[in-house]
């Protein structure tokens, strides 16, 4: 009997050992890793300097209070306010960390509490963000939750602006949602929630837990679109396995979390920080996200070359590295038989299959796992005409 319990429908697979955008499981088995441990491991595994920055600083020191001086934390926050809206980081250590801290400062800063989020949005699993995340599934069982949340459809700009006042002090917006189903937020849709917000001075937090740290092909997705978010949310890939979470707020919010207003323990410690400066030193490089960029585009054409007239397929999306397949019916049965062939992918939902490649993926390695997803598919197309 396991001690563990039993929240996760494991898949009957351990991985033993990693590198690139491979991984190795405890049978010999090599596998291609289009699933990057959920958007996490974008600089493939066993990376040679992340692993060396980790390893230098495991032997200085792992862990001080946030009572001292971490000039790690500056290298790493002055990374990220470079490269994105904000002026100052706070360092958590996950996602939805990350994001009850957007919460609590947009909260404070407003002395108002409603917030706006959308329907099939994910923003984690503690008390705030599952009660701001717009799937019942996540919800079920855990009520009552905070009442201020309110959860409008995705892309539609008319229930967005009904439920938009003076009372309002946020709107939290995933640019792709991810977990709900890889759906891009329209061009027109993401400027107007800016317009909006600020002709009601509501903050405006994007989350991306998922689409930030060059997933997208930009440092944040919110960069594809011309606006300027108040407050930004960033996990998962920050750390590239090592956990830590990041808040980036604009300078005129600083002011509300002064000290004692928040904190955490481990956040920001030293291992974590020197795992996100190497990070975001080879994310950030000249070029990296170019190179992503122009990958995500061959992905999704190669995709569309394939299966565009696929019956099973009724589109592709996505951005950059971060590609959704939407069928028309379930396809969490193809997950088995791709992984014999050596190929992990995700799904978001019942009938979204969901890639998140590595960033650094090379086309031959997107070429086969092209070729066996397509294969699959159309097998999974021909056996439901039948
Ligand atoms: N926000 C988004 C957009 C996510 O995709 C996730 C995780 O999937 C989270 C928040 C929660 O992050 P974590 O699991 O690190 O708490």
């Amino acid at each position: 009997m396991s001690n563990l319990f039993q929240n996760y429908n494991r898949w009957n697979l351990e991985i033993d050992s990693g590198e690139g955008a491979k991984v190795i499981d405890t049978n010999g088995n090599e596998y291609l890793d289009f699933t990057s441990g959920i958007g996490v491991t974008n600089l493939g595994h066993n990376h040679p300097k992340v692993k060396a920055a980790l390893q230098q600083q495991l032997d200085k020191v792992w862990h001080v209070s946030n009572l001292f001086e971490i000039e790690l934390q500056e290298r790493v926050a002055s990374r990220l306010t470079k490269h994105s809206s904000g002026d100052a980081v706070l360092f958590c250590n996950s996602g939805a960390e990350a994001n009850e801290a957007a919460i609590k400062l947009a909260r404070k800063h407003t002395d108002k509490h409603k917030i706006i989020t959308f329907e099939q949005s994910f923003h984690g699993r503690t008390m705030a963000t599952l009660s701001a995340t717009g799937q019942e599934k996540v919800k079920h069982g855990f009520g009552p939750q905070l009442e201020t949340f309110v959860h409008v459809p995705y892309n539609d700009i008319d229930a967005l602006s009904k439920e938009m006042d003076v009372y309002t002090a946020a709107v939290m917006i995933e640019i792709v949602q991810g977990e709900g189903g890889v759906n891009p937020g329209n061009e027109q849709f993401i400027q107007k929630v800016e317009e909006m917000c600020m002709e009601y001075g509501i903050l405006l937090i994007v989350d991306e837990v998922q689409t930030g740290i060059g997933r997208t092909g930009k440092p944040f997705a919110y960069q594809h679109h011309n606006i300027s978010p108040d407050i930004i949310t960033s996990a998962k890939g920050l750390g590239n396995g090592f956990p830590v979470g990041a808040m980036i707020s604009k300078q005129a919010l600083i002011e509300s979390f002064g000290p004692g207003t928040h904190g955490t323990t481990f956040g920001g410690n030293p291992l974590a920080m020197a795992t996100a400066d190497a990070v975001l030193k080879i994310v950030f490089d000249e070029g990296f996200l170019d190179d992503v960029a122009n990958k995500g585009d061959y992905l999704l054409s190669s995709l569309e070359k394939e299966l565009g007239g696929c019956s099973f397929v009724e589109n592709i999306r996505g951005k950059g590295l971060m590609i959704g397949i939407a069928c028309t019916g379930e396809v969490t049965s193809l997950l088995p038989s791709l992984r014999q062939k050596g190929l992990l992918i995700l799904v978001a939902g019942q009938k979204v299959i969901r890639l998140l490649p590595p960033l650094i993926v090379s086309k031959q390695e997107i070429d086969k796992a092209v070729g066996l997803l397509a294969d699959e598919i159309r097998s999974k197309a021909e056996a439901a005409k039948v």
